[in-house]
């Protein structure tokens, strides 16, 4: 079978514990968008995964699904209840009869910065997205990394010993000290002993704890220093590792922008051996990195697949 040098409609999808984010890609541009929410069983996601590609009619699919993926292969997502090992892989290209390719969904953000948006150009890059975990994903000489399959689990690096537990059962990982599902509950429960402008919010969000500690709150300010120092320990371990072009910071509390960033990277530079410079940037395609990645995923997976 011959590359089909034509393909100008490619569907990238981004299955997430709430909401499925597709789009339909073509030349530079995203032509549809859909945000269908993600059902409760395995059955009924695969179910609106074939109808979602049905009705975008692509020539070619991109998909990024959380939890451990080998190819094409997911096991465990957190965020998807019932689902234990599953090809999914296989099973949509018997549904849709087209070529199909599924990766994890922090690699496919990654590779949408990298081909299209903070990381473009770039060759050795390493993304991070806070969210209520922390997402990860590794570009080394150009090329998504994958280890033996599930490189890139930065979320679960120790940076504190006898720290924080955290859900997969270890103490003082990053994803414990700055993942939301894990700061906000802490927060909540220290709260009412402290004088706060926090107090007067009516809920607790890592947007609340920003702009709090913008208006000069001690209390808030704490938090966003807790946040940025353990993710500068992290900055520092993946500097000392890889020694990347820049590190992308994407999600909730990256949108707090430079003075965060400034934090994270005098943080990470105490801990840094040798006179380095840290690069750290914002992600460019926020709430679309996961769409475009996995769309230029399959496209280049495929064309490389066949010889082009
Ligand atoms: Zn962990």
């Amino acid at each position: 079978m011959a590359p089909n040098v034509s393909i100008n409609r490619i569907a990238g999808i981004d299955v997430g514990g709430t909401f499925i984010k597709s789009g339909l890609i073509s030349g530079n541009q995203i032509i549809t968008t859909r945000r269908d929410p993600t059902p409760s069983s395995p059955t009924e996601i695969i179910d609106t995964l074939t109808f979602i590609i049905q009705t975008l009619s692509p020539q070619l699919v991109g998909i990024g699904m959380p939890g451990l993926v080998q190819h094409g292969v997911v096991s465990h997502p957190p965020n998807l209840p019932g689902w234990s090992v599953i090809d999914l892989q296989t099973e949509l290209r018997k549904r849709v009869n087209l070529p199909v390719f599924v990766d994890n969904d922090a690699n496919m953000v990654t590779y949408g910065e990298f081909r299209m948006g903070a990381a473009q150009g770039l060759r050795n890059v390493i993304l991070l997205t806070l969210g209520t975990g922390v997402g990860a994903g590794l570009i080394i000489d150009g090329q998504l990394y994958h280890g033996k399959g599930y490189a890139g689990e930065i979320g679960h690096i120790t940076v504190e010993p006898h720290g924080y537990r955290c859900h997969c059962g270890n103490r003082g990982c990053l994803e414990a000290y700055v993942g939301t599902s894990y700061v906000i509950p802490r927060v909540k429960a220290i709260l009412p002993y402290r004088n706060s402008l926090l107090n007067k919010y009516p809920e607790i969000t890592m947007e609340a704890i920003a702009t709090a500690a913008n208006q000069g709150d001690p209390f808030a300010t704490e938090i966003i220093d807790e946040i940025a120092y353990y993710l500068g320990i992290g900055v520092a371990t993946l500097y000392s590792i890889f020694d990347p072009d820049a590190i992308i910071l994407g999600g909730g509390v990256a949108n707090i922008g430079d003075p965060f960033f400034t934090k994270v990277k005098s943080y990470a530079t105490q801990r840094l051996y040798g006179d380095r410079n840290i690069v750290l940037l914002p992600s460019k395609l926020k709430d679309t990195a996961g769409v475009w990645g996995a769309a230029l995923w399959a496209f280049d997976q495929y064309t490389h697949s066949f010889g082009e």
